[in-house]
């Protein structure tokens, strides 16, 4: 598994102020503790919350967003003005804060005390009030957050700033992407081209091209000892569908993907890169297309991306580092929207590569296969096949616009197909996108998306769409609520305020 950190922190700040005299700080440190102690008990939090002193001063406010951005442990702040907190002594921690905020707009009391209730209570029970002056200050600022709304303890607001801290360390991470170009991009296509300065000053990515015999070397130095045991690995963990060929001209055909996987691995762990784009155009001294390979390489957390295209293979990387962890992953992976199903009421597009989707998201038995590839003037190569797990999942495109960046996300529901397909020697997964495929299909091509997504069981729309901004990208959803005239609008309308 390619390293990714998993124990980061998030800060719980409090706001506040000394007007109320030190009773009431007393219990907003109280009432903050527990909230603190609830959410790290809830289960519902992939990350610990770590509660700082009640923030009630500029001078306090200032070291403390300070010291979260100096924390390399610090992934995000999440604050909460228990009482009224006044906002001009947030402007400068504000301004210099540079992790990822959630406003959790929360209050300490659950329901009225109806019999009960006085001054006191009031004045200790404020972020009604509190946190419309905090949040007026942000808003002013122009400065990008999360807000999340409902009582601390309700599991719906507590999976919400789980999912929130999941787009969080996205946005961090994001930073230390490297992509590993293999030759260049394939000739005439437009849509895996794009801006790497900009990708660089937006997203962090750095992105650096590698002639493919470079690679190669290191290929045809792995020892034939550590091919054979890597290939008896394959051999007991996959299913060999041989399909009439002879058995030990398809193991040799599987041992070149075995050297593939070694190699490519050393060359990128060497040079630090978490993603690799192919070309199956210029491969060099490479005996056969990365496929096997390739498709180890993606469950061990590598991003990748076809025919060049380092923006997918950036956005499988972050989605691979936004998911780690996850209890019970479906998987995340690079896919292809490759050919439809267009009977009414069953339709679909059904979703491959020529060779590389990742393992992750597999239902059930993974085989190996050696067949022609039908393009490029290589051996055959040996790839996984399997199918894909069902449910609801999201694929995302990001282009470049040549002004700017366009995040595309479609929420889509993952099916089985009807029937079996013995003939077809690659992996698939099968969906229909939200709303339908009409509109869907309609939607994505208007807003200019790829045939290459970034694909993940285990985000959301939400979660992307909250990347997205944190990026300063736009970003257009396609799901349930879209409908096309209304899309061609925001199209319209984001050309505008993204000019
Ligand atoms: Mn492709």
């Amino acid at each position: 598994m390619l390293q990714t950190k998993t124990d980061y922190q998030f800060w719980f700040c409090t706001g506040s102020q000394d007007l109320y005299g030190d009773e009431c700080l007393r219990k907003v440190a109280e009432h903050s503790a527990k909230i603190v102690e609830a959410l790290n008990a809830s289960g519902n939090l992939p990350f610990e919350v770590v509660l700082k002193p009640t923030l009630i001063s500029q001078a306090v406010i200032r070291k403390t967003m300070n010291d979260a951005n100096n924390d390399p442990n610090c992934a995000g702040v999440i604050t909460w003005m228990h009482t009224f907190s006044p906002a001009k002594m947030w402007i400068l921690g504000l301004q210099e804060l540079r992790k990822p905020l959630c406003h959790l707009h929360t209050q300490f009391n659950e329901e009225l005390p109806y019999d009960t209730i006085d001054m006191d209570f009031m004045n200790e029970n404020q972020s009604a009030h509190g946190d419309r002056e905090y949040g007026h200050i942000f808003s002013r600022l122009n400065k990008q957050r999360k807000i999340v709304v409902g009582h601390w303890a309700d599991e719906a607001v507590q999976k919400e700033v789980g999912a929130w801290m999941r787009t969080a360390i996205g946005v961090l991470e994001s930073s230390h992407i490297r992509v590993c170009r293999i030759a260049d991009n394939m000739r005439n296509v437009a849509v895996t081209e794009g801006d790497k300065v900009e990708a660089q000053i937006k997203f962090g990515w750095e992105i650096d091209a590698y002639p493919v015999n470079e690679i190669a070397e290191y290929v045809a130095a792995v020892p034939q000892n550590e091919i054979d045991a890597l290939v008896e690995e394959y051999y007991s963990k996959y299913k060999i569908i041989d399909e009439g060929r002879d058995p030990a001209e398809f193991r040799q055909h599987v041992a070149v993907q075995a050297g593939i996987e070694i190699g490519f691995e050393k060359f990128l762990t060497e040079r630090d890169y978490h993603a690799v784009v192919t070309h199956f155009g210029d491969l060099g001294a490479l005996k056969q297309l990365p496929g096997l390979a390739i498709q180890r390489l993606l469950e061990r957390g590598y991003g990748f991306g076809a025919e060049g295209d380092w923006k997918t293979a950036a956005m499988v990387r972050l989605m691979k580092i936004m998911t780690a962890g996850t209890p019970n992953a479906k998987g995340t992976s690079f896919m292809e929207d490759y050919t439809y199903n267009l009977v009414p009421g069953k339709e679909g597009i059904l979703q491959a590569h020529m060779l590389e989707v990742c393992p992750t998201i597999a239902d059930g038995e993974i085989g190996i296969k050696v067949n022609p590839l039908s393009m490029g003037d290589r051996e055959d190569p040996a790839r996984l096949v399997f199918t894909s797990k069902t449910g609801p999942a999201v694929a995302t495109s990001l282009i470049d616009l040549g002004n700017r960046f366009r995040l595309i996300i479609n929420a889509v529901e993952c099916k089985k197909c009807e029937k079996p397909m013995p003939k077809l020697p690659v992996a698939t997964a099968f969906w229909t996108p939200q709303p339908n495929l009409k509109v869907g299909a309609e939607a994505w091509i208007l807003a200019g998306g790829a045939h290459h997504t970034a694909f993940s069981y285990d985000l959301t729309v939400d979660q992307m769409v909250d990347w997205a901004e944190a990026m300063g990208i736009e970003a257009v959803v396609i799901d349930e609520n879209t409908n096309i005239r209304d899309f061609k609008n925001e199209l319209r309308w984001n050309a505008i305020a993204y000019k």
